[in-house]
């Protein structure tokens, strides 16, 4: 996807997280890329720490000593749509994927690189400043290939060197690629991805997703057995990145 960042300096953190050496190495990692950063470690400090004047993206850690991460998150969707990125464990994929169903945009499994952690809090950003302006057509690259997608008048098409052909998607390839679409560079848990493109009635239905998935890889992906633009999150989900990360 080629499009400026938009990186605004100076964006407010809140990181909640109780591990001190963790707690230290964000904060001055994040403040020397130009954010502006709170750290607390509980949820009874992050919570006065959203009233007055709330923060513009939370960084949450879930193991916290007062309480469960994913609290906050329910809390904080009550009344905000600003970011929040989760910090889990390794191994916690039922907390992650709670978490993102109860509202978070994205989760960092740490231990993790500064380079991920930039990378989704841009992405965060981006999904936060563009508020209700809807995108309709969007092209993904890399090495050569690319495949594109317009809403409006739902045409899908492929592109690999100097070769370009319309894809024939179903209806339900169609709408779970928009979704997809929709929330580019953010991962979308199981259960996001059934109750948008088949409904509530079919949360269980992850079998659904993997045929689906498979089915949209081989129309798209130059190389379907290793994907480059629709990625599994293991044990959590989808997301569709392009080649910068984003
Ligand atoms: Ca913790």
């Amino acid at each position: 996807m080629s499009q400026a960042e938009g990186h605004r300096c100076g964006a407010r953190i809140l990181l909640v997280e109780d591990d001190p050496p963790i707690r230290r190495f964000l904060s001055t990692t994040l403040t020397a890329r130009g954010y502006v950063v709170e750290a607390v470690d509980s949820l009874a400090a992050a919570r006065l720490a959203c009233t007055g004047r709330p923060p513009e993206v939370v960084l949450l850690d879930l193991g916290l000593p007062d309480g469960d991460g994913v609290d906050l998150v329910r809390e904080l969707r009550g009344w905000s749509q600003l970011p929040i990125v989760v910090l889990s464990a390794r191994g916690q994929e039922e907390d992650k994927v709670r978490a993102l169903d109860a509202g978070a945009d994205d989760y960092l499994v740490k231990p993790f690189g500064v380079p991920e952690l930039l990378a989704r809090l841009r992405v965060a950003e981006r999904h936060a400043s563009r508020g209700g302006a809807e995108e309709v057509a969007w092209t993904w690259t890399a090495d050569g290939h690319a495949f594109g997608l317009d809403a409006t008048r739902r045409r899908c098409w492929r592109r690999d060197g100097d070769a370009e052909a319309e894809v024939r998607l179903t209806p339900t390839e169609f709408r779970l690629l928009l979704c997809l679409a929709r929330h580019h560079g953010k991962v979308l848990t199981h259960v996001q991805l059934l109750r948008e493109v088949w409904g509530p009635q079919h949360d269980g239905d992850v079998a659904y997703l993997r045929v689906y998935l498979g089915q949209l890889r081989a129309k798209l992906e130059p190389e379907p057995a290793q994907p480059r633009w629709l990625l599994t999150e293991p044990g959590v989900g989808y997301r569709l990145v392009s080649a910068d990360g984003g």
